[in-house]
């Protein structure tokens, strides 16, 4: 006999009270019943997860609503639906959920369970556990790799698939988007100048004033170095120009804590054209930024 079978005073291999076993696991096990009136419930419903605060086992063994309703509004459809190809196509259900506790609390959850045919409908075995720590960190994980150290900005991985997002709908909905790339003028010579951390020091302020200058929906990162991108949802060029040269503009008068008017930037601008690859648009973007420093710097071109 081990040291714990010892304290509960059981040999290994005797039987437990499986009904105590399964209300301290640490989650909940349970049978879904779905009948060919698709009328949902829970016939079991056992788990350490059946005390949580709005889990009612007794209305859930009547009626599955009780529990659906409290899904996120996102999460609802996709179980749904998870449930749907299950009973149809006798696979299993791996998904998870967000699920509300109290008007302040929720949870995440992941479930799994297996289809069973039953003469009454459809009859799934399975478990949740709750993952809300795990989906926290992973946030934070993500979070971490979507984003530039010194700026804050999306990096140049997060904003590549933004406008790759972007460039989908525009393509769908065939309407306007703007790409914007800026680059700081002369910037070798602010670091020679005033020192690497001095230069680093005025980065971060630049993308601060993007963050506060471009508007809610625009998407701003930092593609490297001194170089970044607004990606411009909705956004024509006759539009997308005079709010670029307004950031220029703000930039140039900016006070960066070294002798106003020693920041500048260039811009170039270019508008998505239906059916285009994202290179060739940032390669025309990237092209009239390269005319806006062969011109004298410090401009916007599109
Ligand atoms: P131009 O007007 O033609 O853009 O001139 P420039 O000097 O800005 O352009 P160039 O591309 O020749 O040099 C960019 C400089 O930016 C080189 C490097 O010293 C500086 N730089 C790049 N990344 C960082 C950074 O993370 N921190 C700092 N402080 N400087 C950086
Ligand atoms: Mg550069
Ligand atoms: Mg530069």
């Amino acid at each position: 006999m081990s040291d714990e079978n010892a304290m509960t005073g059981r040999g290994l291999n005797e039987p437990v009270d499986v009904r105590d076993f399964t209300q301290r696991l640490p989650g909940v096990i349970f049978q879904f019943h779905r009948d060919r009136q698709g009328h949902m419930h829970f016939p079991y419903l056992a788990g350490s997860g059946t005390g949580l605060p709005g889990i009612d086992r007794e209305a859930l063994g009547r009626d599955a609503r009780h529990m659906l309703d409290r899904l996120d509004e996102e999460d609802y459809p996709r179980l749904m639906a998870a449930i749907e190809r299950s009973a149809r196509w006798g696979i299993p259900i791996a998904t998870k959920f967000r699920l509300r506790l109290s008007s302040r609390r929720h949870c995440w959850v992941a479930l799994r369970a297996q289809p069973e045919n039953a003469p009454t409908g459809v009859l799934w075995h399975g478990l949740m556990i709750d993952i809300t720590e795990q989906m926290i960190e992973e946030a934070r994980l993500r979070r971490l790799s979507d984003t530039d150290d010194l700026t804050g900005l999306a990096n140049r991985r997060k904003l590549l698939i933004r406008l790759n997002e972007e460039i989908a709908k525009s393509h769908r909905h065939g309407t306007p988007l703007s790409l914007l790339l800026l680059d700081l003028d002369y910037f070798k010579r602010i670091n020679d100048t005033w020192g690497h951390l001095q230069g680093d020091q005025v980065l971060s302020e630049l993308a601060r004033l993007c963050r506060e200058r471009m508007r809610q929906e625009d998407i701003i990162g930092r593609l490297g170095g001194e170089e970044f991108a607004v990606v411009m949802p909705l956004t024509p060029l006759v539009a997308s120009h005079p709010l670029a040269d307004r950031l220029r503009q703000a930039i140039a008068e900016h006070d960066f804590g070294i002798a106003t008017g020693q920041i500048t930037v260039s811009i170039g601008l270019a508008e998505y054209r239906l059916g285009e690859p994202r290179d060739a648009l940032i390669a025309r973007a990237d092209r009239s930024l390269y005319a806006a420093k062969h011109q004298g710097r410090n401009r916007v071109v599109s």
